[in-house]
């Protein structure tokens, strides 16, 4: 396991991108930095319960998650978590995994540390 992923930056607008690319899509651009970003929000949840070859019930959580540093991730989701929720990228496996981040605030004493209804306690 590795904390978060590897983002692209490139070397003559500064756009961050994520999986790499040959080219900028903003300027176009070959030539990349790279960075590690770790933090970010969720945008969207899906849940598949159904794959091919696999026998039984299967529930794989993805989450869209908005990173700090400007990219969209698609990345497994390890615990629950919601639209507008932090969560922090880890690699394992390669594959990005986001795992919600512990709320100590009022809410989440409010709540008992669901994270989903912390957020409808905050309206
Ligand atoms: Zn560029």
């Amino acid at each position: 396991m590795r904390r978060g992923v590897c983002v692209s930056v490139c070397r003559t607008c500064g756009r961050k991108v994520f999986p790499p690319r040959l080219l900028c899509p903003a300027c176009g651009g070959a030539s990349w930095t790279r960075e590690r970003a770790g933090q970010g929000a969720v945008e969207e949840v899906t849940t598949v319960r159904h794959t091919v070859g696999a026998g039984g019930e299967v529930s794989v959580s993805l989450a869209s998650v908005r990173l700090d540093a400007g990219p969209v991730v698609v990345a497994g989701l390890d615990g629950r978590a919601g639209p507008g929720d932090r969560v922090e990228l880890v690699a394992v496996d390669g594959a990005p995994v986001g795992r919600p981040r512990e709320d100590r605030g009022k809410g989440a004493d409010e709540a008992d540390g669901d994270p989903l209804r912390i957020k409808r306690l905050r309206g």
